[in-house]
């Protein structure tokens, strides 16, 4: 992965000339490309943790495992937001942990914390590093020190139950690998989010991920059907059953909490029958209400396809969802629908499906383009990360966000969050897809991109605020599937309210005491 970008080098993309004119005729970015510093010209702060803490780290999973070398360091700074990606290019690697610990066992993860509880040393656990809310910024305020907790070693497959359709996992495992292992038993997890090539079976827990066929597959939180964690005052093993009237669902409070109760080391994870033929397909639509239309009358009537996405005007005209063919976009909105054999329970063969989404897109207003618009999506659907750093280099800066409502509440909330970028930005481009939907509603995923200011991080920081503001007041989640990190935990805080809050501390309280486990991130710190 690029320290300071998306990727693998290797595949680093030139912008299309398309994009170059794009970016000078309607956006005004006139200056030439930046490249980002060197590695190592990071500037990096000390190692606070002193020698014999670090012996003491050492102890507990040997002296390879505990890194403090400026790549290791520069490699675990931030995540991979914007943002996060401005600042590292900028050779700002202030938010450095001081040491990156990587454990082997459970056993492991559960004495390092132990150690860092009695030590005080803060713990960010780390899975692929793909966080986009600032859910690995690490703060060494009152702390003695700051590791990131790399899971990467913690990389196994533990088991497959093919008569149940459950498989077990190490957290650290990356998606692509986990897709190797299962296919040799005929089987697939199904979740395939655009950051798939990097992020981890643990990361997907903890920020609750939604993947490209969520509408097949579900989000990853409903594949989750039991964890096994590690907090600083035990254990906890939850999922003994796939559904239980046995109290309050407790695996709810990990999903999604981010790494500050505890560090998932297994997942429980319910698996499908790996698909033996895929059809995709493009629709046209006259406008987006139309197109949005027959999204709910597919999620409310079935049948569902696997995949079901649908671009804004805006974004139909770039043509992002065809990133391998930026600049050939059309008119009107796109809809992509895919159908798979795998991943729907309902019975029917694909192409019977395929014909049921086709008479319902048919009544709500569609015009069929055949399979190659569905086959350029499927083609490019990983790639679009990679153009974001040569946009980066040349002046602009481009961000995505996302927030989810009940259908009635969506145009709201389309026209709340674009409000808000124009007010805080002057003219951005704003596009817009759906990607996401169930019987009551879906996600709204918005890609801004605009001309660099001096401050870049600052001119960000403004917008952002407005449209967490905006999505609060217009009635939407402040996430739909990149999660709360630091970015969102304020909106989050309005969200769930002071009772809310009140509980998240208590458990955090409980659970962790010393409150090592990722400080700031998700829990707004008590007002002083
Ligand atoms: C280019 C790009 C595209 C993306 N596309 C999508 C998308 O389509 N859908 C989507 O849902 N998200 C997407 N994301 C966001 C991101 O990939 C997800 O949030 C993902 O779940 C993070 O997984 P990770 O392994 O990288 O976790 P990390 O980024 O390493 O960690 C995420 C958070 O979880 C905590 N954590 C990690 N592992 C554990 C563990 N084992 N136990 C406890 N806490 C842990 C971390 O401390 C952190 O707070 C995208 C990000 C990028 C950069």
């Amino acid at each position: 992965m690029l320290w300071s970008g998306w990727g693998d080098p290797a595949l680093a993309r030139e912008l299309p000339s398309g994009v170059r004119a794009l970016l000078r005729d309607f956006l005004g970015v006139r200056a030439p490309d930046v490249p980002a510093v060197g590695l190592e010209s990071v500037r990096l702060p000390p190692v606070a943790l002193p020698e014999p803490l670090l012996g003491l780290l050492a102890e507990v999973v040997g002296s390879a495992y505990v890194l403090t070398s400026h790549e290791a360091r520069v490699r675990h700074t931030r995540g991979k937001s914007t943002p996060d990606l401005l600042r590292m290019r900028a050779g700002d690697g202030s938010a450095a942990p001081d040491a990156v610990v990587l454990p082997g066992s459970h056993e492991e993860v559960a004495e390092l914390l132990r150690v860092c509880s009695a030590e005080r040393v803060a713990v960010i656990p780390f899975g692929g590093g793909t966080s986009v809310v600032g859910g690995l910024t690490a703060s060494g305020a009152g702390f003695t020190g700051v590791i990131a907790l790399d899971l990467g070693r913690l990389d196994r497959l533990l088991s497959v139950d093919a008569e149940s359709l459950v498989a077990s996992f190490e957290p650290g495992v990356r998606a692509p690998e986990a897709e190797r292992l299962l296919a040799a038993h005929g089987l697939t997890l199904g979740h395939f989010p655009q950051s798939f090539e990097y992020a981890t079976l643990g990361g997907f827990a903890a920020a609750r991920s939604s993947g490209q066929a969520s509408a097949g597959y579900g989000r990853f939180d409903d594949m989750v059907v039991g964890l096994t964690v590690a907090t600083p005052i035990g254990t906890l093993d939850l999922g003994r059953a796939p559904k239980s009237a046995a109290g309050p669902d407790l695996r709810q409070l990990v999903l999604g909490s981010e790494g500050v109760f505890g560090v998932i080391t297994s997942l429980r994870l319910r698996v499908r029958r790996a698909p033996d033929e895929r059809r995709y397909e493009g629709w046209r639509f006259g406008t987006f209400a139309e197109g949005t239309a027959a999204m709910r009358a597919l999620a409310q009537e079935g049948p569902l396809p696997t995949v079901l996405r649908l671009s804004d005007e805006t974004e139909t005209m770039i043509g992002l969802a065809k990133p391998d063919a930026i600049g050939s976009g059309g008119s009107g909105c796109l809809l992509i629908a895919g159908h798979e054999s795998g991943g729907v329970l309902e019975g029917g063969s694909v192409a019977a499906r395929q014909a049921g989404a086709a008479a319902v897109l048919t009544r709500m207003g569609g015009e069929p383009l055949g399979a190659e618009p569905g086959q350029a999506w499927e083609r490019g659907r990983f790639s679009a990360p990679y153009l974001r750093d040569s946009l980066l280099a040349a002046g602009a800066t481009v961000e995505t966000l996302e927030t989810a409502g009940f259908w009635a509440n969506l145009p709201r909330l389309y026209d709340a969050v674009r409000l808000a970028l124009a007010g805080a930005l002057g003219s951005p481009l704003v596009m817009c897809h759906i990607s996401h939907v169930y019987e009551t509603g879906a996600s709204l995923y918005f890609t801004v991109v605009v001309a660099q200011e001096g401050d870049p991080v600052a001119q960000w920081e403004r917008a952002k605020e407005a449209v967490n503001t905006a999505i609060v007041a217009a009635g939407g989640t402040i996430s739909h599937h990149h999660g709360v990190g630091r970015d969102h935990r304020e909106a989050y805080a309005a969200e769930v309210g002071p009772v809310g809050v009140s509980i998240l501390q208590a458990v955090k309280d409980r659970l962790d005491p010393a409150g090592i486990l990722n400080p700031g991130t998700l829990i707004p710190p008590p007002a002083a």
